[in-house]
């Protein structure tokens, strides 16, 4: 602990519970900006981590740094990620309890890369199985694949996550990693076929380009520039100055071999095929009718008869983008099934009657508001609430169970419960989400415009919702009439309802999907199931799949015990140094950092177990000092009268101390130091 004035001056305060002022969100900020100036890229809340991107390679990452925070309590070390990674491992190996870590933040904060370094610091640091060996490589390989497939340069993130993850890794009864398991979400697709501008298609597509050897891209009558291809030229922007294409493509290959991947080539042609499927243009006949005016390799991605098709142009071109996107997306979803095969526990340890724990590590999409919001940001904020509820749940629950199992009465603590706004989207016949599906069914003309006038009958007069006709000039900001606001708990968001019903019917052309049933390439057959044409029944629609994704998703992270890593990113340039408050203070917010802070301060600014209260301070009263060897909790007792603690500062509970201000914690830290 960093404990002298001066230097809590400079660094500032490395948990935002010893904060004076805890409830100043301008001292908040400060705090973090002061630390950041000094490279101290995280600070605690309680055990919370608040990250925030150096946009650097800071030296704290190597094997030395992992070998000081083994088995160390929060407390005693500098916050890291590897504290959050190794307390989490002894808790589950203590307590036997699976545990989850929650990573959120906005685009480009650096969840992805908290992720890989927990994962690298059980990798490194946790014993090895002998059946397993390479079963910590394979956990680290499966990113570099997963990352070709479902990453993209965005304008906020040159390496950003088109997907939601949780990952699952097991542990055997000694603590060795033996098993994982991956479950995506909800994939960009729609990126597949466009790119704003400044954007990425998905990465692997340039680093094929790039990377592939003359042969392979004769085979796949692929060339090389990537300008020739119309599904990557729609952002304008090729290369990129922080990757290389050509490198990472190396190391993709490498990955899938060390998973034990033997589909490559099978997996490489639908990625051509997708890119030729792109080149595919059409024209238009006298008759309205509309033919191929390309010659293409699109018999590469299935035996394509000559088809005959009644649709005009648009709805010629607007099949094939579906069809990209479909087989783009399905692909990327059986990518992960066979990683997790890869990683899936083998049979003699799931059987061994010794039991495995789990730690889930959760990398999934932040809140996001953008100029333009549509289905996708309706989705992932959706997301957001829920995992806000959950953190309600768990956070408040563990709380109140703490006081109660120290036996200190409990204080109750205020904070808005978002349940209304999760019950507003998601709740059955009269939520969003059952509206659109309906919307989606409806026989006759329906469009987004019938959608959002349903959402106006149905929702007019919740809290929570307003659109241009029920705000009747009494919002503060301008709203079209083609959108509809949220109160989400983070802060308001005007979603644009074109698009939403289609993107939610997600339909794929009937004959187009026969034709990949029938594909030679074994992938695209599985994924493209017969019984799925036969099938007259509809499919779940996307925002209720999402949905019903969710609430399993759910259901995994309250079977455990959560950590949680909140990733702020300090500016928009992605340069290091550089703190742009105005674009912290709305993550702070978003993040709900402040409430965080205020529910985690509401009893006691600290708490400590009385071992370690007296370990570390027993040099300070000569009853304790060298050693105290009646019952701890009288040597707590006898410690805090000898430093003239007053009744209101502090607790005693049945295992810990629980002290009230920070200021009677620096105190006693400055006498140690004196
Ligand atoms: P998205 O939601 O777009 O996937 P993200 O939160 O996963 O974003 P990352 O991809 O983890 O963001 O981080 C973005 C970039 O920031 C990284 O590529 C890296 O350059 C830098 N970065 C993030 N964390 C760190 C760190 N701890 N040290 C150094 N650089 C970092
Ligand atoms: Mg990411």
């Amino acid at each position: 602990m960093e404990s002298s004035l001066t230097a809590r001056d400079r660094v500032g305060v490395q948990d935002f519970v010893l904060l004076e002022n805890y409830n100043s969100e301008a001292a908040f900020i400060e705090n973090l900006r002061r630390r950041f100036g000094e490279n101290l890229i995280y600070t605690y809340i309680g055990s919370v981590l608040v990250s925030v991107n150096p946009y650097k390679e800071l030296e704290i990452y190597s094997k030395q740094q992992m070998e000081r925070y083994r088995g160390v309590s929060f407390y005693e070390i500098s916050p890291h990620i590897y504290a959050v990674s190794d307390n989490t491992y002894r808790a589950m190996r203590t307590e036997r309890k699976d545990q989850c870590i929650l990573i959120s933040g906005e685009s480009g904060a650096g969840k992805t890369e908290a992720s890989k370094k927990i994962l690298l610091y059980y990798a490194v640091t946790c014993p090895t199985n002998d059946h397993m060996a390479t079963l910590g490589d394979r956990l680290l390989q499966s990113n570099p694949v997963l990352e070709a497939f479902g990453n993209a340069k965005t304008l906020r993130n040159d390496n950003s996550s088109r997907f939601g993850k949780y990952m699952d890794v097991q542990f055997d009864f000694r603590g060795a990693p033996v098993g994982g398991h991956i479950l995506n979400y909800l994939l960009e697709k729609s990126r597949v076929v466009h790119q704003n501008h400044g954007e990425r298609n998905f990465h692997i597509f340039y680093q094929l380009l790039d990377g592939g050897d003359n042969d392979l891209l004769t085979t796949l009558d692929l060339e090389r520039k990537p300008q020739n291809y119309h599904y990557l030229v729609k952002g304008n922007c090729p290369r990129l100055s922080s990757v290389s294409d050509k490198n990472n493509w190396k190391v993709v290959m490498k990955a899938l071999s060390v998973i034990g991947f033997t589909e490559e080539e099978k997996l490489l042609n639908i990625i051509a095929s997708v890119l030729h499927l792109g080149n595919t243009q059409f024209g238009e006949g006298e008759e309205g009718e509309t033919y191929i005016t390309t010659e293409t390799q699109i018999t590469n991605l299935a035996k394509v008869r000559t088809m005959i098709s009644p649709l005009d142009f648009e709805q010629a071109v607007s099949a094939r983008d579906a069809l990209a996107k479909a087989v783009y997306g399905r692909t990327f979803t059986w990518l992960v099934e066979k990683i997790n095969q890869s990683l899936a526990l083998k049979d003699e340890i799931y059987h061994s009657g010794k039991g495995c724990s789990v730690i889930g590590l959760l990398d999934i999409y932040g809140f996001e508001v953008l100029q333009h919001n549509s289905f996708e940001q309706f989705c992932i904020n959706y997301c957001n609430e829920k995992l806000q509820q959950l953190f309600i749940e768990l956070t408040l629950r563990s709380e109140q169970e703490e006081y109660e199992t120290e036996g200190i009465a409990w204080e109750t603590v205020q904070y808005f419960d978002n349940k209304i706004i999760c019950d507003l989207i998601e709740e059955k016949h009269k939520g969003i989400i059952s509206i659109l599906d309906e919307e989606c069914l409806r026989p006759g003309e329906t469009c987004d415009v019938s959608f959002l006038e349903k959402l106006e009958d149905t929702l007019g007069g919740h809290p929570h919702f307003v659109t241009h006709k029920l705000a009747n000039g009494k919002t503060r900001r301008v709203m079209s009439r083609e959108e509809f606001r949220l109160l989400h708990y983070a802060g308001e968001v005007n979603y644009n309802i074109n698009g939403f019903l289609d993107k939610n019917n997600d339909l794929l052309n009937r004959n187009l999907k026969e034709v990949m049933c029938q594909s030679d390439n074994q992938i695209l057959s599985h994924c493209f199931r017969r019984e799925e044409v036969i099938d007259q029944k509809r499919p779940e629609m996307a925002a209720t799949q999402f949905k019903n994704s969710l609430t399993k998703l759910m259901e995994i992270l309250m079977s455990k015990e959560p950590s949680y890593v909140r990733c702020i990113k300090p500016n928009d340039a992605k340069q290091p140094g550089r703190f742009d408050e105005v674009l912290v203070r709305h993550q702070v917010k978003y993040l709900g950092l402040m409430e965080n802070l205020r529910v985690r301060r509401a009893g006691f600014a600290y708490r400590r177990r009385f071992e370690a209260f007296l370990q570390r301070y027993k040099p300070l009263c000569p009853e304790t000092w060298p050693n105290w060897h009646g019952r701890l909790a009288d040597g707590v007792s006898a410690l805090v009268n000898h430093l003239g603690y007053k009744a209101e500062e502090y607790k005693l509970g049945r295992s810990k101390i629980f002290i009230r201000f920070p200021k009677t914690l620096f105190t006693t830290e400055d006498a140690l130091e004196a």
